[in-house]
């Protein structure tokens, strides 16, 4: 993978650039034409694609400066004139764009009112409504997001599946579509436009997952196959029917199981949907407009979480800049997923390794312990926990290894020294996992008090 440090996003990225004459009063003056699909200026004026007035499958330009908005086929800011991209005609009938800019009241009602819409129409639960409508705002400000949220959707019923990838397509930031995604489809997507994929994905092979992973992370691009590179970062709404294969895709992804109801009212026609976009597209493009310089101003406070879930959290908590409660409202409604992630990583094998190192460490009874009577240990210490896999001594070698823990041999067979090194490398472990025991202090320890230290500077 090649790993391309880029200072501007895609959109800003102008996809041709040259000169234009301009022969206005008999002058020879040049002005610079740019190609593009969308800009944001350090004056914190924008340019934003809207749905063409043409009828020729092509969007126009909205340029908003705060008070004023311009709409039309090209528009001009600092001495440039900018014009739209050729979009392929059936991306631009399959993705959605809003027609114009309108005010959304205040961010807690737009947020109710997306929320709304997927209780109503699909009668999911609160709290699951809520998180969808989150992840719709996301997508609106994923550009200026560290990472770029995503959300995998699990479930029996894929009709279900597909009605909340359809309403996400009413209510996200260019919206696309797709189902059964390889990985070569995948790279040949239309990289000028920044998309938010809706994916149907029955299955999830491992070059799959991996893809999908990496493209969460801005700056981290994908090899082109003649010569070029490949930038897909954005957000992306997965629906999966395979569970296991939702859990592959990592860290930093909202989970949301959806379970079918007696109580689905209307149909989700072409209708329906047209009506709920044209409500709320202007509405979150205005949100995206006012809210995009501002991101930076919202801090919340993931500390609580667990590291796998700590950094969704702040990400999350950044798209609402404009309200710090409903921001931390926001990120509490991640605590059932990072519940399970805390159950889970009790159940990790290299959790339990280090939880017994730390144990003998603080106990300070023996000088060493060996691989064997440490493998019995962890399969204790996981069997409590409701593990069925039991490990052999080697495999805990090998654990120990990956974890960077060194082994030394004698006669008595193989053994970790519980000396200083090992001690520090522990702490450090412990840390890095997370784990409830390095947030005690043993008495006596040096390396409790450095970590403990080091970590409040
Ligand atoms: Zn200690």
């Amino acid at each position: 993978m090649h790993v391309v440090h880029c200072r501007r996003t895609r959109e800003e990225i102008a996809l041709s650039r040259k000169t234009k004459p301009n022969s206005k009063n008999g002058l020879k003056a040049t002005k610079r034409s740019i190609t593009s699909a969308g800009e944001t200026f350090a004056d914190g004026a924008m340019i934003e694609l809207v749905s063409g007035s043409s009828g020729f499958d092509k969007p126009d330009f909205l340029l908003w400066k705060g008070r004023k908005t311009t709409i039309g086929p090209h528009v001009e800011h600092g001495g440039c004139i900018y014009e739209v991209p050729e979009l392929a005609s059936s991306l631009y009938r399959a993705t959605r764009l809003p027609s114009r800019c309108t005010d959304y009241g205040s961010a807690r009602r737009l947020f109710a009112g997306i929320a709304d819409v997927f209780k109503q129409h699909l009668d999911l639960p609160e709290r699951e409504s809520s998180l969808l409508a989150c992840f719709s705002i996301s997508t609106w400000l994923a550009d200026q997001l560290p990472s770029a949220p995503s959300l995998a959707i699990s479930g029996p019923d894929q009709e279900l599946g597909i009605d909340v990838l359809r309403l996400f397509s009413c209510v996200c930031r260019h919206p696309l579509m797709l189902a059964e995604v390889t990985p070569v489809g995948f790279r040949s997507l239309p990289t000028q436009v920044s998309l938010t994929l809706l994916l149907d994905q029955q299955e999830l092979k491992p070059k799959m997952q991996r893809l999908l992973r990496a493209s969460k992370y801005r700056g981290l691009h994908l090899p082109g196959t003649r010569g070029d590179v490949i930038d897909l970062y954005g957000p992306k709404a997965i629906f999966c029917g395979n569970d296991a294969a939702v859990d592959t895709l990592g860290d930093g992804v909202i989970y949301i199981s959806v379970i079918p109801s007696q109580l689905r009212s209307s149909p989700l026609d072409e209708q329906v949907q047209d009506d709920i976009a044209n409500k709320f597209q202007p509405r979150l493009l205005m949100y995206r407009l006012k809210n995009s310089g501002r991101i930076r101003e919202s801090r919340v406070d993931g500390s609580e979480f667990t590291f796998a879930t700590r950094q969704l959290a702040c990400t999350l908590g950044m798209c609402f800049p404009e309200d710090s409660k409903l921001a931390r409202d926001t990120v509490q409604l991640l605590r059932p997923q990072d519940k399970e992630v805390r159950g889970k990583r009790s159940r990790d094998v290299n959790c339990a390794i280090i939880e017994i190192l730390w144990a003998l460490i603080h106990l300070r009874t023996q000088r060493q312990v060996k691989v064997d009577e440490l493998a019995k240990d962890v399969n204790v210490l996981l069997q409590s926990r409701g593990e069925i896999i039991e490990y052999s001594a080697e495999e805990i070698g090998w654990k120990l290894k990956g974890l960077n823990i060194q082994r030394h041999s004698d006669r008595s067979g193989r053994q970790v020294l519980l000396e200083r090194e090992t001690s520090q490398s522990v702490h450090r472990l412990a840390q890095a996992y997370d784990l409830p025991c390095s947030q005690r202090v043993e008495a006596g320890c040096p390396d409790c008090n450095h970590t403990k230290t080091t970590l409040s500077k």
